[in-house]
Protein backbone atom coordinates (compact mmCIF):
# COMPACT_ATOMS: atom_id res chain seq x y z
CA UNK A 1 0.00 0.00 0.00
CA UNK A 2 0.90 3.46 -0.84
CA UNK A 3 0.42 6.19 1.98
CA UNK A 4 -0.46 10.08 0.26
CA UNK A 5 -2.82 12.96 1.88
CA UNK A 6 -5.44 14.47 0.47
CA UNK A 7 -7.15 17.41 1.70
CA UNK A 8 -5.45 16.42 5.28
CA UNK A 9 -7.18 13.26 5.05
CA UNK A 10 -4.91 10.02 4.66
CA UNK A 11 -5.95 8.24 1.68
CA UNK A 12 -4.60 4.63 0.76
CA UNK A 13 -4.13 3.65 -2.54
CA UNK A 14 -4.48 0.22 -2.35
CA UNK A 15 -1.68 -1.59 -5.07
CA UNK A 16 -2.05 -5.01 -6.30
CA UNK A 17 -0.32 -7.57 -4.27
CA UNK A 18 -0.27 -10.35 -7.25
CA UNK A 19 -1.44 -9.69 -11.17
CA UNK A 20 -2.00 -13.29 -12.41
CA UNK A 21 -2.09 -12.85 -15.96
CA UNK A 22 -3.96 -15.93 -17.97
CA UNK A 23 -6.18 -16.44 -21.37
CA UNK A 24 -8.91 -14.72 -19.90
CA UNK A 25 -9.95 -11.17 -22.05
CA UNK A 26 -10.95 -8.69 -18.77
CA UNK A 27 -9.33 -7.81 -16.11
CA UNK A 28 -10.72 -8.74 -12.24
CA UNK A 29 -9.93 -7.23 -9.28
CA UNK A 30 -10.21 -9.24 -6.21
CA UNK A 31 -9.45 -8.49 -2.60
CA UNK A 32 -8.72 -11.72 -0.57
CA UNK A 33 -9.42 -12.60 2.89
CA UNK A 34 -6.11 -11.38 3.63
CA UNK A 35 -7.12 -7.76 2.83
CA UNK A 36 -4.61 -8.02 -0.67
CA UNK A 37 -5.57 -6.92 -3.94
CA UNK A 38 -5.31 -9.80 -6.22
CA UNK A 39 -5.58 -8.89 -9.68
CA UNK A 40 -6.58 -11.31 -13.04
CA UNK A 41 -5.72 -10.20 -16.38
CA UNK A 42 -4.98 -10.86 -20.07
CA UNK A 43 -1.67 -11.77 -21.23
CA UNK A 44 -1.95 -8.67 -23.95
CA UNK A 45 -2.70 -5.81 -21.23
CA UNK A 46 0.35 -3.71 -20.12
CA UNK A 47 0.66 -3.22 -16.83
CA UNK A 48 0.53 0.51 -17.07
CA UNK A 49 -3.21 -0.03 -18.13
CA UNK A 50 -3.52 -2.17 -15.17
CA UNK A 51 -2.61 0.38 -12.63
CA UNK A 52 -4.96 2.79 -14.58
CA UNK A 53 -8.10 0.46 -14.27
CA UNK A 54 -6.75 -0.11 -10.57
CA UNK A 55 -6.88 3.39 -9.68
CA UNK A 56 -10.06 4.53 -11.18
CA UNK A 57 -11.42 1.50 -9.12
CA UNK A 58 -9.87 3.37 -5.61
CA UNK A 59 -13.16 4.19 -3.54
CA UNK A 60 -14.37 0.45 -4.95
CA UNK A 61 -11.69 -1.41 -3.47
CA UNK A 62 -11.40 1.05 -0.12
CA UNK A 63 -15.08 -0.16 0.82
CA UNK A 64 -13.96 -3.89 -0.50
CA UNK A 65 -10.47 -3.63 1.80
CA UNK A 66 -12.71 -2.20 4.88
CA UNK A 67 -15.56 -4.84 4.81
CA UNK A 68 -12.57 -7.41 4.93
CA UNK A 69 -11.19 -5.58 8.24
CA UNK A 70 -14.85 -5.67 9.86
CA UNK A 71 -15.32 -9.42 8.90
CA UNK A 72 -12.03 -10.28 10.73
CA UNK A 73 -12.77 -7.87 14.19
CA UNK A 74 -15.98 -9.98 14.04
CA UNK A 75 -14.30 -13.13 14.90
CA UNK A 76 -11.08 -12.14 17.20
CA UNK A 77 -9.85 -15.01 19.23
CA UNK A 78 -11.05 -14.91 22.90
CA UNK A 79 -7.93 -14.37 25.17
CA UNK A 80 -10.03 -14.35 28.32
CA UNK A 81 -8.89 -10.13 28.45
CA UNK A 82 -11.42 -7.60 29.83
CA UNK A 83 -13.32 -6.68 26.64
CA UNK A 84 -13.12 -9.59 24.86
CA UNK A 85 -16.51 -10.76 23.14
CA UNK A 86 -18.29 -13.82 23.60
CA UNK A 87 -21.28 -14.66 21.35
CA UNK A 88 -23.83 -16.95 22.84
CA UNK A 89 -27.27 -17.24 21.23
CA UNK A 90 -26.14 -15.52 18.96
CA UNK A 91 -26.07 -12.47 21.47
CA UNK A 92 -23.05 -10.97 21.66
CA UNK A 93 -21.48 -10.27 25.32
CA UNK A 94 -18.48 -8.55 26.61
CA UNK A 95 -16.33 -9.99 28.91
CA UNK A 96 -16.12 -8.53 32.25
CA UNK A 97 -13.54 -10.03 34.96
CA UNK A 98 -15.22 -9.53 38.35
CA UNK A 99 -15.29 -10.77 41.98
CA UNK A 100 -17.52 -13.76 41.13
CA UNK A 101 -17.49 -17.16 41.95
CA UNK A 102 -19.35 -18.04 38.61
CA UNK A 103 -19.88 -17.07 34.88
CA UNK A 104 -22.75 -15.14 35.32
CA UNK A 105 -24.65 -13.28 31.72
CA UNK A 106 -25.42 -9.73 32.77
CA UNK A 107 -27.24 -7.27 30.49
CA UNK A 108 -24.99 -7.38 27.62
CA UNK A 109 -21.93 -8.38 29.83
CA UNK A 110 -20.45 -11.59 30.73
CA UNK A 111 -19.16 -11.89 33.87
CA UNK A 112 -15.95 -14.12 34.91
CA UNK A 113 -14.07 -14.89 37.75
CA UNK A 114 -10.74 -13.00 37.43
CA UNK A 115 -8.20 -15.29 36.42
CA UNK A 116 -10.55 -17.59 34.72
CA UNK A 117 -8.58 -19.61 32.20
CA UNK A 118 -9.90 -20.36 28.11
CA UNK A 119 -10.90 -23.68 29.41
CA UNK A 120 -12.82 -23.09 31.93
CA UNK A 121 -14.88 -20.85 29.85
CA UNK A 122 -14.71 -23.34 27.38
CA UNK A 123 -16.27 -25.41 30.03
CA UNK A 124 -19.07 -23.15 30.86
CA UNK A 125 -20.22 -22.92 27.04
CA UNK A 126 -20.03 -26.40 26.67
CA UNK A 127 -22.03 -27.10 29.20
CA UNK A 128 -24.59 -24.83 28.10
CA UNK A 129 -24.29 -26.40 25.02
CA UNK A 130 -25.01 -29.88 25.96
CA UNK A 131 -27.80 -28.81 27.88
CA UNK A 132 -29.69 -26.66 25.21
CA UNK A 133 -28.55 -29.25 22.41
CA UNK A 134 -30.30 -32.10 24.29
CA UNK A 135 -33.76 -30.16 24.50
CA UNK A 136 -33.73 -29.47 20.94
CA UNK A 137 -32.87 -32.89 19.51
CA UNK A 138 -35.52 -34.28 21.93
CA UNK A 139 -38.19 -31.70 20.70
CA UNK A 140 -37.14 -32.39 17.15
CA UNK A 141 -36.93 -36.06 17.60
CA UNK A 142 -40.19 -36.40 18.77
CA UNK A 143 -41.34 -34.04 15.68
CA UNK A 144 -39.54 -35.87 13.09
CA UNK A 145 -40.38 -39.36 14.58
CA UNK A 146 -36.93 -40.16 14.45
CA UNK A 147 -34.79 -41.58 17.09
CA UNK A 148 -31.11 -41.00 17.32
CA UNK A 149 -28.86 -43.79 19.07
CA UNK A 150 -27.01 -41.61 20.98
CA UNK A 151 -25.99 -37.61 20.90
CA UNK A 152 -22.38 -36.35 21.93
CA UNK A 153 -21.01 -32.82 21.97
CA UNK A 154 -17.85 -32.88 20.20
CA UNK A 155 -15.16 -30.15 20.20
CA UNK A 156 -14.61 -30.29 16.27
CA UNK A 157 -13.80 -27.53 14.50
CA UNK A 158 -14.29 -28.60 11.07
CA UNK A 159 -17.93 -29.54 11.43
CA UNK A 160 -20.85 -28.00 13.44
CA UNK A 161 -22.33 -31.44 13.16
CA UNK A 162 -22.73 -35.28 11.92
CA UNK A 163 -25.14 -37.96 12.39
CA UNK A 164 -22.74 -41.86 11.88
CA UNK A 165 -23.80 -44.64 9.62
CA UNK A 166 -25.39 -46.04 12.95
CA UNK A 167 -27.31 -42.57 14.42
CA UNK A 168 -24.56 -41.51 16.66
CA UNK A 169 -25.22 -37.64 16.31
CA UNK A 170 -22.32 -35.46 16.91
CA UNK A 171 -22.59 -31.57 17.57
CA UNK A 172 -20.33 -29.12 18.10
CA UNK A 173 -20.16 -27.44 21.12
CA UNK A 174 -19.53 -24.13 19.16
CA UNK A 175 -23.25 -24.11 18.07
CA UNK A 176 -23.69 -22.63 21.71
CA UNK A 177 -21.98 -19.48 20.01
CA UNK A 178 -25.10 -19.41 17.37
CA UNK A 179 -28.74 -17.86 17.08
CA UNK A 180 -31.08 -20.69 17.99
CA UNK A 181 -33.01 -20.94 14.23
CA UNK A 182 -29.40 -22.03 13.56
CA UNK A 183 -29.25 -24.42 16.29
CA UNK A 184 -32.40 -25.91 15.25
CA UNK A 185 -30.84 -26.06 11.85
CA UNK A 186 -28.27 -28.00 12.47
CA UNK A 187 -30.32 -30.65 14.57
CA UNK A 188 -33.21 -30.99 11.99
CA UNK A 189 -30.43 -31.80 9.56
CA UNK A 190 -28.81 -34.06 11.55
CA UNK A 191 -31.50 -35.97 12.48
CA UNK A 192 -32.69 -35.92 8.74
CA UNK A 193 -29.50 -37.92 8.14
CA UNK A 194 -31.68 -40.56 10.37
CA UNK A 195 -34.05 -42.08 7.62
CA UNK A 196 -31.64 -40.38 4.86
CA UNK A 197 -27.37 -40.13 5.03
CA UNK A 198 -27.29 -38.71 1.78
CA UNK A 199 -27.41 -35.00 0.68
CA UNK A 200 -29.89 -35.66 -2.41
CA UNK A 201 -33.55 -34.28 -3.24
CA UNK A 202 -35.84 -35.61 -0.85
CA UNK A 203 -32.79 -34.98 1.97
CA UNK A 204 -33.44 -31.63 1.56
CA UNK A 205 -36.97 -31.80 1.49
CA UNK A 206 -37.69 -33.40 4.38
CA UNK A 207 -35.43 -30.45 6.08
CA UNK A 208 -37.68 -27.91 4.27
CA UNK A 209 -40.98 -29.39 5.21
CA UNK A 210 -39.73 -28.84 9.05
CA UNK A 211 -37.88 -25.85 8.49
CA UNK A 212 -38.66 -24.12 5.35
CA UNK A 213 -36.21 -21.38 6.20
CA UNK A 214 -33.25 -23.42 6.36
CA UNK A 215 -31.60 -22.18 3.84
CA UNK A 216 -30.86 -18.68 5.54
CA UNK A 217 -29.55 -20.64 8.66
CA UNK A 218 -27.29 -22.99 5.92
CA UNK A 219 -25.60 -19.52 4.73
CA UNK A 220 -25.23 -18.01 8.58
CA UNK A 221 -23.26 -20.91 8.83
CA UNK A 222 -20.91 -20.77 5.80
CA UNK A 223 -20.40 -16.81 6.67
CA UNK A 224 -19.88 -17.81 10.07
CA UNK A 225 -17.31 -20.53 10.17
CA UNK A 226 -14.74 -19.26 11.61
CA UNK A 227 -16.60 -18.76 14.95
CA UNK A 228 -15.66 -22.30 15.52
CA UNK A 229 -11.79 -20.54 15.95
CA UNK A 230 -12.41 -17.91 18.07
CA UNK A 231 -12.17 -20.03 21.31
ZN1 LIG B 1 -25.57 -33.60 6.04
Amino acid sequence: MVLSTFNGIINIMIIPKKIIRSKRKSIALVVNSEGELIVRAPYYVNTSTIMGFVEAKQNWLRRQCSAVVAAKSKFCNITMSEGDIVKFLGEEYTISLCDVDNIILYGTYIKVPFAYSCAQLTAWLKEKALALLQKRVSYYSIVMGVLPKEVKISGARTRWGSCSFNNNINLAWHLIMCPLAVIDYVVVHELSHISNKSHDRAFWQRVAEILPNYREQEKWLKTNRKLMEVL
